[in-house]
């Protein structure tokens, strides 16, 4: 139950954490922003990760997400990935990575699966190897433990703990991961964009070794990396049949702020230019936008003002709406209900999209 620090209104079903209700946070952020920047940092520090940006007079810039940490000697990014030092960064996310791997048998559970070729043979027989669900064959899981964001519902938040064991795997470890019976290669975490030079040298080695097979590379992201990478991820997947799904984490800059320690200037930013390029492949859809139903935060204004936002550059582009588990610093949250689901549903087909559903609907009560 949530009693919010500024008004003292009482949410059931909404947990403690970030402490200030939706309301507080979109009509006086001034006084809300210190107590859930507060929030953030302590979640940080948990897991050795700056609580600021570094922003280091004279340092070397980080170019590789919208973050654009400046680190000095010795400083840590804010992802944890890279290091300041003299002549470049140390740690790495180029040549080595902090990311491990399985093998998830298609169709899965993707956020896509619903359009995806995997899911259901869109873009057969170019792209996937059935008409169908391509059943036999296997999505090679890529788990990056590292992100850029510092979303306090994380869904997946044990990269945290498994990147404080710092296991960095080599490019050739994970390039020499997939087989005849793996169909498509998922870079999720965490997120992909902190390591994704090294993804980038992993992709290109998969390629080369493929021959003639399918071999989907998709990307599940919070839409951070910088542009020219993004311009990378968008042909790979283009040229080979897989996605990029993007997941928007909230349109309000301040929700967004206080729900994720960052805002999404830069994500819209970046989305546009992958939705202005979505029909350059319709089947299987090229761009994929996902939003997670947290209770109390993200509402159906919340999900109408992304929904209008995406539909204005195609309303085809398929959006769907995670129902949340209770997770992380939000663990005592309820699960999202079947009516708040309902009405996030409605917001985004009465804003202009033709493609929306509701995934992790055994999580609804
Ligand atoms: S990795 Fe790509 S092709 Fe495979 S199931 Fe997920 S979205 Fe579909
Ligand atoms: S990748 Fe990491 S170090 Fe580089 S700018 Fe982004 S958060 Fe900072």
């Amino acid at each position: 139950m949530l009693i919010c620090s500024l008004c003292g209104s009482v949410f059931q079903n909404v947990g403690k954490t970030p402490g200030v209700c939706s309301d507080c946070i979109r009509n006086r952020w001034e006084e809300a922003r210190g107590l859930v920047e507060g929030v953030h940092r302590e979640s940080r520090k948990r897991f050795n990760l700056p609580a600021r940006k570094p922003c280091s007079d004279g340092g070397r810039e980080c170019k590789i997400c919208v973050r654009r940490c400046v680190m000095g000697e010795g400083d840590v990014g804010w992802c944890g990935v890279r290091k300041g030092s003299k002549e470049s960064f140390s740690r790495d996310g180029n040549k080595r990575a902090l990311v491990s791997a399985y093998f998830d048998p298609l169709p899965t559970n993707c956020v896509a699966d619903w359009v995806c070729a995997g899911g259901t043979g869109s873009g057969y027989p170019e792209f996937a190897y059935e008409p169908g669900p391509e059943v036999g064959y296997y999505n090679l899981a890529v788990f990056f433990e590292a992100c850029n964001l510092n979303c306090l519902f994380c869904q997946n938040w044990s990269f945290k703990v498994a990147a404080l064991k710092g296991r960095w795997k080599s490019v050739e470890f994970l390039a020499s991961l997939p087989d005849s019976r793996t169909s498509c290669v998922c870079f999720f975490g965490g997120d992909p964009s902190p390591q994704l030079p090294y993804a980038i040298r992993v992709v290109n080695q998969m390629l080369a070794a493929r021959q003639s097979r399918i071999l989907r590379i998709c990307w599940e992201t919070n839409g951070m990396a910088s542009i020219p990478f993004l311009k990378y991820m968008l042909e790979v997947s283009k040229k080979t049949g897989g996605c990029i799904k993007v997941d928007l984490k909230a349109w309000d800059r301040r929700i967004h702020m206080a729900l994720c320690g960052v805002d999404n200037d830069h994500i819209l930013r970046n989305f546009a230019y992958l939705a202005s390029r979505a029909k350059e492949r319709l089947e299987p859809p090229l761009v994929i936008a996902s939003t997670l139903l947290v209770p109390g935060y993200v509402d159906a204004e919340e999900v109408f003002n992304i929904a209008r936002f995406i539909a204005r550059f195609d309303p085809d582009i398929p959006y769907s709406l995670l129902a949340f588990a209770p997770q992380f610093e939000m663990k005592d949250f309820r699960p999202t209900s079947a009516r708040q689901a309902g009405e996030c549903f409605e917001a985004a087909r009465e804003a202009g999209l033709k493609r929306v559903r509701i995934a992790n609907r055994h999580l609804l009560w």
